[in-house]
Formats: C-alpha cells, structure tokens, sequence
C-alpha cells in the first residue's frame, strides 16, 4: 500500500507525521472519505466543498489548491488499485512548537491521503441482514458540523456499539431526540413511507451521503421531513437506516434491544442501497 504525505507517496508502512503536529498533539484538523466505487470517486465536488468550509471555519488556507487535491486522491486511489473502497484525506494546521494558539508565523499546513479496497462481499452481506445500533448520549461539542479529527466521543460511542455486538452506536441529545450515528446520519421511514432524518442546521454534520439520499428522493417522488425523531419513534418506525460515504444507504434492523419492521432489511432502503449510485457524481480514476 501506498500512502500520500507532504508531497510525496510513500509505503504506507512508512508514512509518519512529526510529534508536534497539531494533528496530533490538539486535533488541529479536519477530513474527509469519499467512496470509490467501480472505479470512480463519487460526489468527490460535495466532499471538497464541505472540506473548504470545515477549513474555512477553523481558518486554515487549502494545503495545495483544489485542483491539485483531486489529483492527489485519484493519484492514492489509482496507486492502491482500488475499485471498490475508499480515499481518506486529512488536513492539519502542521507542525509547531505546542501551544494553543495558532502559530504566530504562517506554517505549511500536513497533507496525508491514504485509500483502500473494501471487499464487495462486506457491501452485499450488510445489505442482506442489516445492521444493529445502540443508543448512547451525544456528549460531542457544539461544532459538530465541521468534520474535524477530534472523535474521542465517537470513539468511546463505537466501542460501546461493538461491546454489544452492533455496529453503530445512533446519540441522542438532552430532550432524548436522535442527532445522528457515531459515523452516519441516522434516519427513519414513516408507517406511509415517508423517509424522516434531523435537520442539518444543527447538531449534525452535513453528510455528503444524505444529500445524496435527498437528491434521490426528490427525483423519484419519495417525501422526506427534516425534523428530529425521538428513540421512541425511531423503535416504532416501519425501517430504520443510515448513511455515510463507505456505507451508503445501511438497514438498521434492530435499535438496542427493539427490532424494526419484522427485524430485516425494509423494501424502502433495500432500494435506496441497490440505486444508490445511479444519480451521484462520478469521476473517473483516470482522466
Ligand atoms: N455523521 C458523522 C458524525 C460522520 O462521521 C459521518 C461520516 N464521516 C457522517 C455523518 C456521514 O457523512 P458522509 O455521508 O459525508 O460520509
């Protein structure tokens, strides 16, 4: 495997960021995944729109210009002969000296890109018998919609998820409605069909994968409400699923202890997976 640090693609076994990278020691940073699938980057523009204002908004400049960032992970991409998997990106301030504060004097920001093959089988099995969550407090920040590196709340919300032998873990906030996955935005399908997810203004990141869903639905008549579901609802719900860049459209066949639907994959997100990729933007490895 190969990886991309600083301008230059190393073995991934030897790719390293200094000490004092802000990354490292406070978190200064910020990602993004995109899918690659049958070859091709997808919504690859959405990603690095919502890469230019998680950077924006913690007033850092773009590590190289925009164009030279589609290159570098299409380059990783083709690099690892990835068809079906993914390309992850990260940006960190860079590496100074451990103080709070940004450096005084401008420092180059830390570019690293790495991607990986997922095997197809993985995609059909959870697509097949869905997916178990668990519900835990959302204890996260109040920035939550800027993708940054600082996960540790997601980190202890997953390990609680894989403790009880599911695969995400779906936080709540204080008046017990459901904010989003631990890595996914978490939705609902309506007794009438319609699909219900959390407005994105607040308390959620604005995932690539549901704007994808909503462009979707739009173009195929299926009604969507933006507004906060409960647990409780959420338990009651005919299907339940989430959606990131690796997982697409995932069933949620079962919330703590409570099976949704009959406890398989419902008819509404077995389709949305299966025509996930037919309307998002794809761009080809190779140019
Ligand atoms: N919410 C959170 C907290 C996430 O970490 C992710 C995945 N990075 C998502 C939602 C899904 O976003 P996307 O569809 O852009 O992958």
């Amino acid at each position: 495997r190969i990886a991309y640090v600083n301008g230059r693609y190393v073995p991934h076994g030897e790719a390293c960021v200094h000490v004092e990278d802000r990354g490292f020691q406070f978190a200064d940073g910020v990602y993004e995944v995109c899918e690659i699938w049958d070859g091709y980057i997808v919504d690859m523009t959405r990603h690095l729109d919502r890469l230019a204002r998680s950077l924006n908004e913690l007033q850092m400049d773009w590590p190289v210009e925009r164009r030279a960032m589609e290159s570098i992970l299409r380059e990783t991409a083709r690099r690892n002969r990835v068809k079906k998997g993914l390309v992850y990106l990260q940006v960190t301030r860079g590496v100074a000296r451990r103080d709070f504060a940004f450096p005084k004097t401008p420092i180059p920001a830390t570019l690293v890109v790495t991607a990986r093959s997922v095997p197809p089988g993985n995609a059909v099995k959870i697509g097949e018998e869905g997916i178990a969550v668990v519900t835990t407090p959302d204890i996260r920040w109040e920035r939550v919609d800027i993708k940054t590196v600082a996960l540790l709340p997601q980190v202890l919300a997953k390990q609680k998820a894989v403790r009880a032998g599911a695969k995400e873990a779906w936080m709540y906030d204080k008046d017990g409605f459901i904010t989003e996955g631990a890595s996914s935005n978490a939705w609902i399908v309506n007794q009438d069909g319609t699909l219900v997810t959390r407005p994105a203004e607040r308390g959620i990141l604005r995932g690539i994968t549901r704007a994808a869903i909503m462009d979707f639905a739009a173009a195929h008549d299926i009604k969507v409400e933006e507004r906060p579901f409960t647990i409780d609802e959420a338990k009651a719900a005919r299907e339940a699923f989430i959606t990131s860049a690796t997982m697409t459209a995932t069933p949620v066949v079962k919330i703590d202890e409570t099976p949704i639907g009959n406890g398989a994959p419902g008819s509404v997100v077995s389709e949305l997976r299966a025509r996930f990729h037919e309307g998002v933007e794809k761009l080809p490895l190779s140019v």
